[in-house]
């Protein structure tokens, strides 16, 4: 271990402890002890914290308990030709820092000091949520954090596209020489969010605090490990060695420190060091004294003077983070990182579908010979043809064959349209069938992007991903009004009949159900029993999309399940998935209810689009969606619930599940079912309005739509029986639930 760094760590996590020493103790004599100390929007406290030390930071007082800890933590200041043979001693300095720097980062959240303007500052506990779902299912292979600033804003950018075409997050937090990289990004114009993997933190060093106090609930949330001792620490920063693909990248010098001879400052190594405890290896632009040998992280810890344009690829290798390329001949670089991007009106090339126009995809499987591989037709104008900012009308057939190929799978293909076309920088794409919205931007179009493109991606990614069932993709893009009537008439006909075939389904039709166990990589024991009539709880995987996915890939998360000998009709306990079950939970889980919350109910892993809460004093229950943050009847928001029922275990009273499960004849059916509801958020109602006017017309309710309540009838509970009496809602006089 080079003593360099040692001691700079250690004078680094010295200097953290200390400042955060005087502002607490100045916030103690102005607000004394009790004062609250929180991040907002999260079940996990100060997390990192939380994670190491097991202490539930709450109130000023608290606060002193933890950084006391981090005290205790210091080795003594070092001289600096001091051999220290092991990292041991700059580890704990590491530690040290890292709980210093979240109680800097926390108490400005206490003064008004948060991280504004284009810093986003602490990541609340419903992004962890839906970014961690792409940690585990492999769409985001990992995370940089980068620390301060590259020597032009051109690299900057080239960073950033870079790591985003390989779908990794990044952080950024710190500067260097008084620049940061996400101030360079912002003066080119870049738009920095979640949503496109550019996530600014905050320009303190200190502030890369928020990276790993993501990574620290990454570990309690996915991968449900209570903390509370030294060993659950441990297990922690395990899990993220394994689990949790991250590197630091420390980029440029810092001038202040020249004299010493040192690169960048103390307070840099210090968080280096801490980032290394969680296995997150550390590379540099500059020539920082290197670590090269392993132990805490997977191969060397520290790695420097690496050229700007090889330091990603460098990372990768290091982290060893296992990246899938495809290429797809396209002028516009194609990566997950760009998935979520938006093209807003003023950055817009032209537009198809949305309000203006009409858009629609339809794809189909067709025999052999009626196939043309690769082939790519234009019929109507092509983009440039059309003004700056205009519209124009958009099909996209796709035909796809193959000899495994299976009429059922084209909802399957024809769904993953979008994600395939969102994925090129610059171009946005929404919804799927007739109501598809497709923008390119002028970025995009400048840089060459056509109306083939389109066509190229198609190709490339149903190529790629489904190789095993597709042997050949053709594609026709039609922009001509005229011409499009006709196979949008036939389009909208297939899509109906669809709708028919799998909504007709019932699970009584079917002798074998399917499972997913996508989610045992953070919830060991979760098993998700998918029916006709019941969707997996992240609302991505139907009965049929199972069936496809195990199709394609016979030893993948998703298995036949054989219903065998029936148990109970009404609760829907069935053998065969008993078990199933037993099995796939590791013995941890005897029997499973598929139409019941309070006995024996699915587990819930931590990815489910909503759950629901039985509700003693009103008869009935609650459903609260993710996108829901305010304050629910059951006195917990959506978050800390989740916190509550996830990781793999059967809560009774409490069921994660996907929003179609709402509608399905089988919601809760040996429970009373629908007529059981008495509150959802107005947001949901609003969403599924159609399907839930219907489904209660089904039962004879249709007035029951006014008698379920919102967060704007009550968000008390007392308020809400207050509301249910005066509406007459049916659930009081209905038997009691348990
Ligand atoms: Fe996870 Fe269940 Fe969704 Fe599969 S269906 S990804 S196990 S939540
Ligand atoms: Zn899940």
């Amino acid at each position: 271990m080079s003593r360099i760094i040692a001691s700079a760590a250690i004078r680094g996590a010295h200097k953290y402890v200390k400042e955060a020493e005087e502002k607490l103790n100045k916030l103690m004599e102005e607000k004394g002890p009790e004062e609250k100390v929180a991040f907002p929007n999260t079940a996990y406290y100060l997390p990192l914290i939380y994670a190491l030390l097991g202490i539930e930071v709450k109130t000023l007082k608290d606060t002193q308990k933890a950084l006391g800890q981090a005290r205790s933590l210091l080795p003594p200041l070092v001289a600096e030709k001091l051999w220290l043979p092991y990292l041991g001693n700059a580890l704990d300095a590491g530690i040290a820092t890292l709980i210093a720097q979240e109680i800097i980062e926390a108490l400005k959240y206490l003064t008004g000091d948060e991280p504004k303007g284009i810093w986003l500052g602490f990541t609340d506990d419903a992004i962890l949520r839906t970014q961690g779902i792409k940690l585990v299912d492999g769409r985001m292979p990992g995370f940089a954090a980068c620390l301060g600033a590259l020597p032009t804003n051109e690299e900057a950018v080239r960073l950033a596209r870079a790591l985003q075409e390989k779908s990794i997050l990044v952080f950024m937090a710190s500067s260097s020489n008084g620049r940061s990289m996400a101030e360079q990004l912002a003066e080119e114009g870049i738009e920095m969010n979640w949503d496109n993997f550019l996530v600014p933190y905050g320009k303190d060093t200190s502030a890369a605090i928020h990276a790993l106090n993501f990574s620290a609930r990454a570990a309690m949330t996915f991968g449900g490990i209570k903390p509370g001792n030294l060993e659950k620490a441990r297990e922690i920063l395990l899990y993220n060695k394994e689990r949790v693909h991250a590197f630091g990248l420390a980029l440029g010098t810092d001038p202040e420190v020249n004299g010493t001879g040192q690169l960048i400052t103390d307070e840099k190594y210090a968080t280096a060091a801490g980032a290394i405890n969680f296995g997150f290896p550390v590379l540099s632009d500059v020539g920082i004294p290197q670590i090269l040998p392993s132990g805490i992280c997977t191969y060397e810890h520290v790695v420097s003077n690496i050229p700007l344009d090889k330091i990603v690829s460098k990372a990768v290798e290091v982290r060893d983070i296992k990246i899938k390329v495809t290429e797809i001949p396209i002028p516009v670089p194609y990566g997950a990182g760009f998935e979520g991007e938006r093209v807003r009106k003023e950055q817009m090339q032209i537009e198809f579908g949305g309000k203006r126009t009409t858009a629609f995809e339809l794809l189909r499987g067709k025999p052999m010979e009626e196939v043309e591989d690769g082939k790519i037709e234009i019929i109507g104008p092509e983009v440039d043809e059309v003004e700056e900012g205009g519209a124009l009308p958009l099909g996209v057939l796709v035909k796809v064959a193959g000899r495994k190929f299976q009429e059922d799978f084209e909802t399957v293909l024809e769904r993953r349209i979008h994600e395939f076309i969102s994925c090129a920088n610059g171009i946005f794409h929404m919804g799927q069938r007739a109501i598809a919205w497709i923008r390119i931007s002028k970025e995009a179009f400048q840089k060459g992007f056509r109306l083939k493109h389109l066509g190229e991606i198609l190709i490339a990614q149903i190529h790629d991903e489904y190789s095993a069932i597709v042997d050949k993709v053709q594609v026709k893009i039609i922009t001509d009004e005229e011409k499009m009537k006709e196979p949008l008439e036939e389009a909208r006909k297939i899509y109906h009949q669809r709708d028919e075939r799998i909504g007709g389904m019932t699970d009584e039709d079917v002798d074998t159900f399917y499972s997913c166990i996508l989610c045992q990589s953070y919830a060991p024991d979760h098993v998700c029993i998918v029916t006709p009539q019941r969707l997996g709880l992240c609302g991505a995987y139907t009965w049929l999309d199972c069936k496809a996915s195990h199709q394609l890939n016979p030893r993948g998360p998703n298995e036949p399940v054989k219903k065998g000998k029936c148990l109970d009709e009404v609760k829907g306990q069935w053998e065969g998935v008993n078990d199933y079950l037993k099995l796939k939970s590791h013995g941890n889980l005897e029997r499973f209810n598929a139409y019941s919350m309070i006995e024996d109910p699915m587990t819930s892993c931590g990815c489910f689009e909503c759950i629901t809460v039985i509700l003693p004093e009103t008869n009935g229950v609650m459903i609260v969606n993710r996108e829901f943050t305010g304050m629910t009847p059951v006195g917990m928001t959506f978050s800390t619930m989740a916190g509550q029922v996830g990781g793999g275990i059967q809560t009774p009273g409490f069921i994660g599940m996907g929003k179609m499960y709402i509608t399905s004849e089988k919601f809760i059916s040996a429970d009373g079912g629908i007529k059981r509801v008495v509150w959802m958020p107005k947001g949901l109602k609003e969403e599924i309005k159609e399907k839930l006017e219907k489904r209660l017309a089904e039962i004879g309710e249709p007035e029951l739509m006014d008698k379920i309540a919102t967060e704007e009838d009550a968000t008390a509970s007392d308020e809400l029986v207050k509301f249910l009496q005066a509406k007459g809602h049916p659930a009081s006089s209905m038997p009691p639930m348990m």
